[in-house]
């Protein structure tokens, strides 16, 4: 970086954050000829390639492999290995060489990013971001690099990797440790992060964060809360060998989830040795210092006529849910209108509703759009092609995929049958057990299962030029089965362009695979 960039004031845009939104929306206005600035407080990159999506399925990669085995022990797969029931694995995760694999991901990305950044003519801040005023972003140095977690006194904070990234990228200022720069335009694209709790001892939570930068993998673990990063870390955890118990405060977990399919999930997660309490919502954690170490954790057995339990545990895993990132940007100096819990207030073209210099896109945008990386990236793209020529495109969030990356993974995309209920529909469901259909008998899967939702043409209605087999469109498809994540994409495809059951069952699939399977869906 030369120091004639950094003394720059002032900018066509300064992006917040250096997340998917953040930079999709960075290269393609500075492609366009805009001077840019970004600015991150934590290593670059952002959530999904160095806390989130990547890391993850690195190690729910190594979950699978043991599953997989497990699962077919019995059916010509052995080692040496002495085994004393079905569910013991033939083969072990070694969770250092693991980590050390993963970080082979996620350890080059700040630097590349940040190379990457100055090779496209990007200005690259390190530090927190504060409005000043409605076009003015004040940057501060933080020194752990770190701030952006509600839940700040951690214990288990076994992470040196962030320090390490601290080292390398520390606040390349111009000597101050703060600095004001202004901008024309501004996009806040600062993501999400867990939801504050209001547990007593919430200060003994481990964030998903340091638990996928975790260095051991302790013997017993409790989830609090029964949300997809719950559910994903139980299942590496599981087949890494730890127990693990699930904690959710209400009837349901995985709330955006079909419910049906959800019970198959929690079977499966059951018979893999999860213990899932529902209606226990946790009140209490508790340091245990006396005799041994861990942690005590103290919830209200509903079930149980709202009885008090204790679980110890050696870690705790905030599991409960995020929220937008919304801390330290003193919104209100920008005069940025924003909700604590839904992000910043936009219009339909992503653009504040208060200040129209701002936009907002990913995680921290209050849209209907899911909080996911696609997500993030699509608004993103939108934002910069509103801010070069002019608010023209509004998002189109049909047909999203959503994945709870579980083994089996559960994924979604369209409507639940309530929404469909609700909307008074005329639809039709399609709901089967297909643990028994060649697809999982073949890998020895005793638990899948799926439900889509075909809207049912009435005489006249669906309108336009099609006839009455054009109409049956796909409202929702719902799928927990090997392979589903990639299978919910072809829904996807079908949702978004708004293509029917017939037009579907018209394509010829790849045989034997779970994308044949779709023709028996329908
Ligand atoms: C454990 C986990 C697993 C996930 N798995 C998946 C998955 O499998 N698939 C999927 O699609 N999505 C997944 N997600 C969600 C996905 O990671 C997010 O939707 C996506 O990363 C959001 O991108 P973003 O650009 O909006 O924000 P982020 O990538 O979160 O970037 C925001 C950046 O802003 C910075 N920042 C915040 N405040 C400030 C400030 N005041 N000043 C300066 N910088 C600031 C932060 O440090 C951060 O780097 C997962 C998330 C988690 C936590």
């Amino acid at each position: 970086m030369k120091d004639s960039d950094l003394d720059k004031k002032e900018f066509d845009l300064i992006v917040i954050g250096t997340g998917v939104a953040a930079t999709t929306a960075a290269y393609k206005c500075k492609s366009a000829g805009w001077s840019v600035a970004i600015i991150d407080s934590r290593p670059f990159g952002g959530t999904c390639a160095l806390r989130g999506c990547d890391p993850k399925k690195v190690l729910v990669g190594a979950a699978d492999i043991v599953e997989s085995v497990t699962r077919m022990k019995s059916y010509g797969i052995s080692n040496e290995n002495k085994c004393d029931s079905e569910r013991d694995p033939l083969i072990k995760i070694k969770w250092k060489e693991l980590m050390n694999f993963k970080r082979t991901f996620t350890e080059p990305v700040p630097k590349n990013r940040e190379e990457s950044f100055h090779k496209a003519g990007i200005t690259t801040f390190h530090g927190i971001a504060k409005f000043t005023a409605p076009n003015s972003i004040k940057i501060i140095e933080n020194n752990n690099h770190n701030e952006d977690n509600n839940n700040n006194n951690i214990l288990h904070n076994q992470n040196k990797f962030y320090n390490k990234i601290e080292d390398n990228h520390g606040y390349e200022g111009v000597g101050d440790r703060e600095k004001v720069i202004e901008g024309k335009f501004i996009l806040i694209s600062t993501g999400s992060t867990p939801i504050p709790l209001k547990i007593q001892g919430k200060e003994h939570l481990m964030t998903s964060d340091q638990f996928l930068d975790l260095d051991n993998l302790p013997s017993k673990i409790v989830f609090v809360g029964g949300g997809y990063i719950s559910f994903e870390f139980a299942h590496i955890a599981a087949r890494a060998g730890s127990r693990v118990t699930i904690l959710h405060r209400s009837e349901k977990p995985l709330g955006n989830f079909d419910s049906d399919l959800v019970n198959v999930l929690l079977q499966k997660s059951q018979d893999i040795g999860i213990d899932i309490k529902l209606n226990a919502p946790v009140n209490k954690i508790e340091k245990v210092t006396e005799n041994s170490e861990g942690f005590l954790i103290y919830f209200s057995n509903n079930d149980k006529e709202g009885k008090n339990d204790t679980i110890k545990a050696d870690l705790v895993v905030h599991g409960a849910g995020r929220v937008p990132n919304l801390s330290n940007l003193n919104l209100d100096v920008g005069n940025i209108k924003y909700d604590s819990r839904k992000g910043v207030s936009v219009n339909e073209y992503l653009q504040s509703i208060s200040n129209s210099s701002v936009y907002s896109a990913g995680d921290v945008s209050d849209t209907q759009g899911l909080p996911l990386t696609p997500v993030a990236s699509y608004e993103a793209e939108i934002v910069a092609s509103n801010l070069l020529q002019g608010n023209h495109l509004k998002p189109n969030y049909k047909g999203i995929p959503s994945v709870v990356f579980t083994i089996p993974p559960l994924s979604s995309v369209g409507m639940l049958e309530e929404e469909a209920k609700e909307k008074g529909l005329i639809y039709k469901v399609t709901h089967q057990n297909s643990s028994n259909w060649y697809s999982s008998k073949r890998i020895n899967e005793k638990f899948s299962a799926f439900k889509i939702l075909i809207e049912e043409s009435s005489q006249g209605s669906g309108g336009g030029e099609s006839n009455n087999t054009e109409n049956s469109k796909i409202l929702g498809a719902h799928i927990l089965g090997h392979n589903s994540e990639e299978v919910i994409n072809i829904f996807a495809l079908a949702i978004r362009l708004g293509l029917s059951k017939e037009k579907i069952k018209d394509m010829l699939f790849s045989y034997p695979t779970n994308s044949y399977d779709v023709n028996y869906m329908l």
